[in-house]
């Protein structure tokens, strides 16, 4: 309650997470206990409880909700499902909301399930269903601007990782409220976001219909550094500007319903994205024009949006070697060990050919890594086993461009150990999390400078926000604000 008190402006007591021997008879809270929760704060204070298969943590019986409602628990809000909200109107005289949940998904007719709760009279509808990918939260989105037409005061939730925006972008576009979790492991639904970071992060509650929206656009949202990095640019620079996870299975569908001017079926102001694993290049087909890098790498994972128009462009090839050049600007000649043949591979690939060097791909499936070795002309060899001598004699620079080492079951692993290090001039690692990898740990065991992965994604990002903004100059507020997000993690 404490926390809390600091950083919401209403605070939803679930009174269902209580025990059931709280409450004697059951649903009667003792008035002392009830004081004593109450007293914790002089925020307003939202009561819910609900049972199981309305989302609450156990089962009630009818009779103890009956019990816990008519007792008058006389909050400044009070959440009822569509069951008990009839009778409540003997009970309850404050302001109550009317909530439905969905946790297995949208159901067919969402209008219906609006026009049902609206009808019952209560003064604020709430509707939360699952996403299970970002387009399923339109039909509860599109529901906004029926209730303002409507005059009706409305809270839509797409809960999930898919429907996170729905969550963030809630407020500007005038729902009633938004719900936050006072810390990350602590939600009390699926893809709610922290309260830290829906105000200091987000700025959820500084956003409107002209805030412009930037996005991530990946398989999976739920690591990405990205929303941490764009926002604390837009935030330290002032502008009405804000990053969301998008998290997209079907890249087609939300390409033509949210993003295409031409097929979109709502409006979020959206100005540009950053693209990632899988879709950076299946997200080709539906841009206007693609710049000739990204053209050349084949692969797209920055987009602006300009008078309706869709600009692809590619960051990570020059995020990667404007750190190397810092250390050997003139790259002519030089040989590359390329570890992995995915994406990231293919970027630096690329960037490292255009100056000059000698590249050399080291993958565990060379069938698999011929295409990218055929199109840029290269080698492709097994990555060397761990008590191979000194694979990389012949070659100057090692780059780690497969996941091996990243934190999680991978973080144990390494392309090369220290005494496999001899001729190697420079190790690039590419992950970032954790920073010290136990690849850079055995470099600098065997005396070589090393390149960490955050340089990459910092660089990257400033190329991004440039293209985005027109503007430099961001790198240390992203910097500091990825070592805070690391530290988090
Ligand atoms: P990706 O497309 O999935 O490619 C991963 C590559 O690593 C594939 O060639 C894969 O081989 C190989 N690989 C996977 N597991 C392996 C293992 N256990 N042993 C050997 N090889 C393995 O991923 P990506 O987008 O290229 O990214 C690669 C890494 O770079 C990621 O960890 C990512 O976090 C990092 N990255 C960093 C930045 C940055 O800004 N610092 C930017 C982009 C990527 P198979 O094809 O055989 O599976």
């Amino acid at each position: 309650m404490a926390v809390a008190d600091e950083t919401a402006d209403v605070i939803e007591i679930r009174f269902d997470c209580l025990s059931p021997a709280e409450f004697d008879p059951p649903g009667e809270l003792p008035h002392e206990v009830l004081e004593k929760i109450l007293s914790a704060t002089r925020k307003p204070i939202l009561t819910t409880f609900r049972t199981k298969d309305q989302g609450g943590t156990r089962d009630l019986a009818a009779e103890e909700r009956i019990n816990f409602w008519s007792t008058g628990y006389e909050t400044d809000l009070c959440d009822l499902e569509e069951d008990v909200v009839e009778d409540s109107w003997y009970w309850i005289w404050g302001e109550r909301i009317c909530s439905f949940h969905d946790f297995s998904g949208v159901p067919d007719d969402v209008d219906a399930v609006y026009d049902r709760l609206s009808k019952t009279g209560v003064g604020i509808l709430k509707i939360a269903v699952r996403a299970d990918d970002i387009t399923d939260a339109i039909p509860v989105w599109k529901l906004l601007d029926k209730a303002e037409k409507e005059g009706k005061r409305m809270i839509p939730i797409a809960m999930g990782e898919p429907g996170k925006w729905t969550r963030i972008l809630g407020i500007a576009h005038g729902a009633y409220l938004t719900y936050a979790s006072l810390d990350s492991g602590n939600e009390t639904a699926p893809g709610q976001v922290t309260a830290d970071d829906l105000i200091n992060v987000y700025r959820a509650k500084e956003l409107d219909k002209n805030t412009e929206v930037y996005g991530i656009i990946a398989g999976n949202t739920s690591y990405s550094m990205s929303p941490y990095i764009h926002n604390a640019a837009f935030k330290a620079a002032g502008m009405n500007r804000v990053f969301v996870p998008m998290q997209v299975a079907d890249i087609d569908a939300f390409m033509r319903r949210m993003v295409k001017p031409e097929t979109r079926e709502i409006e979020l102001n959206f100005h540009g994205f950053a693209v990632t694993n899988p879709h950076k290049q299946a997200v080709i087909e539906y841009l206007d024009e693609i710049d000739a890098t990204a053209q050349k790498i084949g692969a797209v994972n920055t987009i602006k949006i300009a008078d309706g128009r869709l600009y692809g462009y590619n960051t990570d090839a020059a995020g990667f070697i404007e750190p190397l050049k810092q250390r050997f600007p003139d790259l002519k000649g030089i040989k590359a060990a390329m570890c992995g043949a995915g994406g990231a591979a293919r970027a630096c690939i690329y960037a490292l050919k255009q100056n000059g060097a000698d590249v050399t791909l080291f993958v565990r499936d060379t069938a698999k890594a011929a295409g990218l070795a055929n199109e840029f002309g290269i080698e492709a060899r097994d990555l060397p086993s761990k008590d191979a001598g000194s694979p990389f004699a012949d070659f100057d620079i090692l780059v780690n461009a497969t996941p091996l080492g990243t934190k999680g079951e991978d973080e144990s692993k390494t392309i090369a150990f220290a005494e496999q290090l001899g001729g190697i001039k420079l190790v690039y690692d590419l992950i970032y999390n954790p920073t010290e990898t136990l690849l850079i740990r055995e470099a600098r065991k065997a005396g070589v400078p090393v390149i960490g992965g955050l340089e990459m994604l910092i660089e990257q990002a400033e190329q991004q926000y440039r293209i985005w903004t027109g503007n430099s100059g961001a790198g240390s507020v992203m910097k500091a604000a990825a070592l805070k997000r690391l530290q988090q993690q």
